[in-house]
Parts: structure tokens; C-alpha cells; sequence
């Protein structure tokens, strides 16, 4: 499993490529995506460099895992669809390899809400 460093978000993450960025740590960068599926959508992505979800949990650092896990609660609050912000509720999507309709081949979830989204997957 190698990494594409030519991908989008690696782009993003090197500021060679503008974002409109909700948050961002030490291991962690939110922030809107271009192409929004609901009123609120944002993409939640680690700063190291990690194809998927396979790659991530099997080759992070625990300080990475623990980052990004509190990330996405922290996100969620700051678009205001955590619990703690009295929202109505949301969706985290993360897409991984060809069947899993994964596009940007750097690991990312998606924090979807803002309105009711529907069954969670539809078949084509
Ligand atoms: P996935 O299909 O899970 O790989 O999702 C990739 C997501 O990245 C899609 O929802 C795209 O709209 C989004 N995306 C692609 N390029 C950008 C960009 N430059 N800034 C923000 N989001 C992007």
C-alpha cells in the first residue's frame, strides 16, 4: 500500500492548495468539503501520510489514533452536530479502496449533517 504524495489532500496539507479549514492540531486538519452531499460537510483528515483506514490503525502512532478519534468528536461540536451543541444528529462516512467509492487515496472521514440524510447506503 503506497502512498500517492501527489494527492489532493497531500497537496492541502503542504499549502500548495487552499482549504477552508474549520480545524486544526498537531495530527489533525477539518475542513469543508468542495463539494458539500448536505447542508454541513466536512472532511476530517490525519496529518501523516496514510492511504486508508487499513494503513492508519495498522501504522499510526497511538498519539495519531488518539488525535484523530477526539478530532472528529471535536468537529462535530464545532459545526454544531455534536449532542453537546444540541444538534439533531450526523453521519461520519469513511470511504476506503474502489468498492468503498474511495476518490482521494489519503485518509479521511466524512462528518455529514445539517438535515435529515436519508438510509445509509443506497444501492445503485
Ligand atoms: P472520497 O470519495 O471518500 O474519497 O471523498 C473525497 C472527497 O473529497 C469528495 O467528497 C470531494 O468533494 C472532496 N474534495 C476533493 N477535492 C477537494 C478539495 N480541494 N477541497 C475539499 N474537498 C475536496
Amino acid at each position: 500500500m503506497s502512498y500517492d504524495r501527489n494527492n489532493i489532500f497531500a497537496k492541502i496539507l503542504r499549502k500548495e492548495i487552499p482549504c477552508d479549514k474549520i480545524y486544526e492540531n498537531d495530527h489533525v486538519l477539518a475542513f469543508k468539503d468542495i463539494n458539500p452531499q448536505a447542508k454541513i460537510h466536512v472532511l476530517v483528515i490525519p496529518k501523516g501520510a496514510y492511504v486508508n483506514m487499513d494503513d492508519f490503525s495498522q501504522n499510526a502512532k497511538n498519539d495519531e489514533i488518539v488525535a484523530l478519534t477526539r478530532a472528529l468528536g471535536e468537529v462535530t461540536k464545532i459545526v454544531g452536530l455534536s449532542s453537546y451543541s444540541e444538534g439533531k444528529g450526523y453521519r461520519y462516512i469513511g470511504n476506503n479502496g474502489p468498492d468503498g467509492g474511495q476518490e482521494v487515496p489519503h485518509l479521511h472521514f466524512h462528518i455529514i449533517g445539517g438535515e435529515p440524510l436519508g438510509r445509509m447506503v443506497s444501492k445503485k
